[in-house]
């Protein structure tokens, strides 16, 4: 069990700003609460417009310092702040547990290690970054032309709850070695780890201003996504967010990039190694209590394996311990909030009034000591079919339903018939189909025979309205800045006036 004497006691939480904690001055406050338990944590202080214009102007100072450096002083910089966020891993990862309600034993191996990665790639990156020389030969007086990638100025960063520090770092770590200055806003439900990776980048040298955060609600978003000094966004949220954030930044023709929801396809052909793809569909369906927007939900099964795959599926599901978060043995956490996990809930009787059948899971733990938190059974349902609310809306919670299909043509056409193209993952050993069933598939982020993993060297982002843009890889560099073309004439200037 968790020792209680390791809980940090925390005191109203404020702004970043311009390297030091900021008053909001109005006093204006929310809780943070414990998914756990339901207890507040600690008071967060709103940003409102004063913050917003002081964030800007530090950042506008932070811009100038940064931007002025050489990109190995900026990559050392960084990797300083992977290495610091590294040896503060227990301290964040139970941060990260007590805001979120994600399990110990997830937040300690991956969130914290994959902000570490972020930063100690881009930092690696950073002084790579530049441009091309092009001669243009005779024709030309071989003159020619030379491109610079320079920074855009101010990015807005606003993460979702799911992966508050790990969200942080992967819009940060690039944005900054590019050059950028960033403001941050955390989700709402999730406010604590930004800041402490605010200190880790005062502790690791970067400038005053380079990275700030704020506090608050859609309204604290609008202020960075309808500022016109502020050059880009990068939200990470639901897709409904993501049209109103790209109608806002539209205004002052701000660069986007999206990370939305999506509703993905997991495809278990009847060759798979099913022992595997048991495993795939757990992490896809389970891991972060179900509250990650790549999850492969809906899981196409060929139809000869359809009974064996279920079989391991249910059994496996049913062995899953939920608990305290804080707990190292616990694997199902709490969902983020009383009114998310009633959101799941209802889906789970939307799919029993539909006529799919619950095999797993699906209610509240009886146990009288998680009664406060906002836990729920991992659920499976099986007989489902593709116009079922729960196959077809996100759901963002531990919940998965199993399809059975016959064909590989009709398996891709049902795969694609959403809206959605954040991800998808494939289980055969035929090398051929796997290779050529991906390359119908219409989703970002694709696996074969595996699922979920996300190292920050691939690219990570969405087709349709799953996003725009990429996350992590060389691909986040293109984002987070822009190129500029250099023409230089060697010759006379020939002119016909
Ligand atoms: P959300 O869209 O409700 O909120 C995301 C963030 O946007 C929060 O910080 C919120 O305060 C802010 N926001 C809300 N309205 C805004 C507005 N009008 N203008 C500016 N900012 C605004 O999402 P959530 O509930 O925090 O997170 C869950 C969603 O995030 C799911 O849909 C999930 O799939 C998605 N998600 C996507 C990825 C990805 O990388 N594709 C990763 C994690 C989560």
């Amino acid at each position: 069990m968790p020792d209680a004497t390791l809980l940090p006691t925390l005191t109203t939480q404020k702004a970043w700003i311009g390297g030091h904690p900021l008053d909001n001055g109005d006093g204006r406050t929310f809780e943070t609460l414990n998914p756990a338990t339901n207890q507040a944590l600690c008071d967060v202080q709103i940003s409102g417009a004063a913050e917003i214009e002081a964030a800007v102007a530090a950042a506008e100072a932070g811009f100038a310092a940064w931007s002025d450096m050489g990109g190995t002083a900026r990559g050392r910089v960084l990797k300083r702040a992977a290495d610091l966020l590294r040896a503060r891993n227990r301290e964040l990862a139970v941060l990260e547990t007590l805001d979120s309600g994600k399990p110990i034993s997830e937040s300690e191996t991956v969130d914290v290690h994959s902000g570490a990665d972020c930063l100690e790639y881009y930092g690696g990156l950073a002084a790579t970054l530049g441009g091309e020389h092009v001669d243009l030969g005779a024709e030309w007086n071989h003159s020619f032309f030379y491109t610079r990638r320079e920074p855009l100025g101010i990015c807005a960063g606003i993460g979702a709850w799911n992966y508050p520090l790990q969200i942080a770092c992967w819009k940060a770590a690039p944005a900054l070695a590019c050059g950028n200055a960033m403001i941050f806003k955390p989700a709402e439900l999730t406010p604590l780890t930004a800041l402490k990776l605010a200190e880790v980048f005062k502790e690791a040298g970067l400038p005053d201003g380079v990275f700030n955060v704020v506090q608050g609600f859609a309204e604290t978003g609008q202020l960075l996504t309808r500022h016109e000094r502020i050059a880009k966004v990068s939200l990470t949220g639901e897709v409904g967010t993501g049209k109103k954030v790209m109608a806002d930044a539209a205004k002052t023709l701000k660069e986007v990039t999206l990370e939305l929801g999506g509703k993905s396809p997991l495809i278990v052909f009847a060759d798979a190694d099913l022992d595997n793809a048991v495993s795939a569909a757990l992490l896809a369906n389970f891991f972060t209590q179900g509250e990650i927007c790549s999850n492969g939900t809906r899981v196409f099964v060929e139809a000869p394996v359809k009974d064996a795959f279920l079989e391991k599926l249910v059994a496996r599901t049913k062995a899953m311990r939920i608990g305290d978060p804080m707990d190292p043995a616990t694997q199902v956490g709490a969902l983020i909030s009383a009114e998310h996990r009633d959101k799941v809930l209802a889906y789970v009787q939307a799919g029993v009034a539909a006529g799919a059948r619950l095999v797993a899971g699906g209610g509240a733990p009886e146990e009288p000591a998680l009664a406060n938190g906002n836990y729920m059974a991992p659920a499976i349902f099986d007989g489902c079919n593709d116009e079922m609310s729960i196959v077809r809306e996100e759901v963002f919670g531990p919940l998965l339903s199993l399809l059975t299909f016959t064909e590989e043509e009709e398996v891709v056409a049902r795969a694609n018939a959403t809206p959605f193209g954040l991800a998808a993952g494939i289980f055969t050993r035929d090398l051929r189909r796997a290779h050529r069933v991906i390359a119908r598939l219409q989703a970002g982020t694709c696996w074969i025979n595996t699922y979920n993993l996300t190292p920050i060297e691939m690219p990570f982002g969405g087709y349709r309205q799953s996003g725009l843009g990429r996350e992590n890889g060389r691909a986040a560099i293109e984002h987070y800045s822009q190129l500029k073309s250099v023409y230089v004439e060697m010759g006379d200037v020939d002119s016909p006036y």
